[in-house]
């Protein structure tokens, strides 16, 4: 079956996001390897460097399953701080733990199952809120950057990475057909999984571009929103705090 989002009912689109990345929770590394040639754990680490957090800061990584982003942020924040990793989906966490654990890092570490939509936290309760990858499947997400709001300290920052619109009219022509004609052949190939490849790459499509992300992050009450292009613009870094 073709995942085609766009005619499936929004109650709809959490159940299919969630058999995605059900399916591919253990070929995950795999899956972005091939589609960012392995540049994504640069992304990261940039992301990371540049996202201000500090010692001692308790930090909540949203969408943060695979424990990517946790693993660089639990050595900047040492043993004082705190790395809360909300994620959806089960499977996701429980790779994205297990990964950690086997490295060592256990203390100073939470695996919460919750949606981003309404996150299950008092007001006021972390220094910064990093999201990699993840806006882009929450389904409403003006709603879930009010909660991120919600429960950001004043002063507190929102650091999301997230694929966005590639600036250069040849590099784009590059980038849909590895997107849509390369990446999908290779999921069959090593994943076995077409689908998912191809819902991803629709799905990178569809998310707002930098200005309009941008927007909604202001209309969600925050302030001093920055943007910066990865890559030509197939990620953008958006920093915004609350005011
Ligand atoms: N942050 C990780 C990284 O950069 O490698 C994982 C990104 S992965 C592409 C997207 C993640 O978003 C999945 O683990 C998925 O379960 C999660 N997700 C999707 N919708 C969500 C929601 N509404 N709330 C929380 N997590 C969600």
């Amino acid at each position: 079956t073709h995942f085609g989002f766009r005619d499936v009912p929004v109650g709809e689109k959490q159940k299919l996001v969630g058999q995605v990345f059900t399916s591919v929770a253990r070929n995950y590394d795999l899956m972005n390897d091939l589609m960012s040639f392995g540049v994504h754990r640069l992304w990261k680490r940039h992301f990371v460097a540049i996202s201000g957090v500090r010692r001692g800061d308790r930090v909540l990584d949203l969408a943060g399953g695979t424990g990517d982003i946790a693993a660089l942020l639990k050595p900047v924040v040492g043993a004082d701080g705190e790395v809360v990793v909300g994620d959806i989906n089960a499977a996701m966490l429980g790779v994205g733990r297990d990964r950690l654990t086997d490295r060592g890092l256990v203390s100073g570490l939470r695996w919460a199952q919750l949606n981003a939509e309404a996150l299950p936290f008092p007001d006021n309760s972390f220094d910064a809120v990093t999201m990699a990858f993840g806006l882009r499947n929450v389904t409403d997400k003006d709603k879930a950057l009010a909660d991120i709001c919600r429960v950001l300290k004043p002063g507190g920052r929102l650091l999301v990475l997230e694929f966005s619109r590639v600036q250069n009219a040849l590099f784009n022509t590059l980038y849909d057909f590895h997107s849509f004609k390369v990446l999908p052949k290779l999921g069959r190939l090593f994943a076995g999984d077409a689908d998912s490849y191809q819902y991803l790459a629709e799905s990178i499509r569809k998310h707002p571009d930098q200005e309009t992300l941008k927007g909604m992050m202001e209309r969600a009450g925050f302030g001093k929103v920055e943007v910066r292009n990865l890559t030509n613009g197939i990620v953008a870094i958006h920093r915004a705090y609350k005011l």
